[in-house]
């Protein structure tokens, strides 16, 4: 139970994030939604205040440290404390090597890594007054094998990833888990185009041992777990939550 914490989940506007934040609101937990897409954010703002829990919006981008600044102090003057920071916003470009830009690059490698460091290296100073906390990245079975026509997809998942072991490393003695999920094919608006493609979904199917496609709530399950006090001395890990895909 995440009864009286304050959670920061980046892109909660819709997907994965959406379910995670539903998820610990249920759980008791007052929610912050910082999401380039206000109306997507407002529309789980919505729905966390329907579950009777509070919740902050704030329009921002996770890769100008500007926004980030200010989504913390924000966080800090709503709620007056932060417990779970969720590095949850990201963004998926699928073009071939030779077709992708320097642009294309930049921009996957800024929201997908750089926000995920912004986001925690100004989320850790408030952490480290009140004795702890615990963070979760979203990687991908895309950042531990490769996933063809994404290459800065996969390096930037591949990033978060060891990014996740160390800071680890360097924050457990602070009293605050870091630990990354890693998501194999789910259903939400980031992947609505490729399922929609009866080729495409019958390829994530086959390489997904149990059949199905998965939905938020999956995530949301490995998240609760990260997030709670049952995963006090689990640290550094991604937990696969692919249906079985890494087995191959
Ligand atoms: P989504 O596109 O449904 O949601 C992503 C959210 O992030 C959106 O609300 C978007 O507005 C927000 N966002 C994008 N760029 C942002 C920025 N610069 N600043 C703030 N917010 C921003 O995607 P999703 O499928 O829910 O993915 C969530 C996370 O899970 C991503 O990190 C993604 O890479 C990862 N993931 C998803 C899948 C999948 O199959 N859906 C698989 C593996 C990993």
């Amino acid at each position: 139970m995440l009864k009286g914490k304050v959670a920061i989940v980046t892109g909660a506007g819709s997907g994965i994030g959406r379910g995670i934040a539903l998820r610990f609101a249920k759980e008791g937990a007052d929610i912050v939604i910082p999401d380039l897409n206000l109306e997507g954010a407002q529309n789980t703002a919505k729905e966390i205040e329907a579950l009777g829990r509070n919740s902050l919006v704030i329009k921002m981008d996770v890769s100008n440290s500007s926004d980030v600044d200010r989504m913390v102090t924000e966080t800090i003057n709503n709620f007056g404390k932060i417990d779970i920071l969720v590095n949850n916003a990201g963004i998926f470009i699928q073009k071939p090597l030779l077709e992708t830009t320097e642009a294309d690059w930049d921009k996957v490698l800024d929201i997908n890594l750089k926000g995920a460091f912004l986001c925690s290296k100004r989320v850790v100073k408030e952490m480290l007054k009140r004795g702890g906390g615990k963070i979760i990245n979203l990687a991908s079975v895309a950042g531990q094998v490769g996933f063809a026509n994404s290459s800065a997809y996969c390096a930037s998942k591949g990033g978060v990833i060891n990014l996740t072991r160390e800071m680890a490393l360097e924050l457990a003695p602070k009293n605050i888990n870091v630990n990354a999920i890693g998501p194999g094919s789910i259903e939400t608006p980031m992947t609505r185009e490729m399922l929609a493609d009866p080729a495409i979904k019958q390829m994530l199917l086959g390489v997904t041992p149990f059949g199905r496609i998965g939905q938020p709530e999956d995530i949301a399950n490995a998240a609760s777990f990260l997030a709670s006090g049952e995963s006090n001395f689990v640290n550094g890990i991604t937990l696969f939550v692919d249906g079985g895909w890494l087995t191959q």
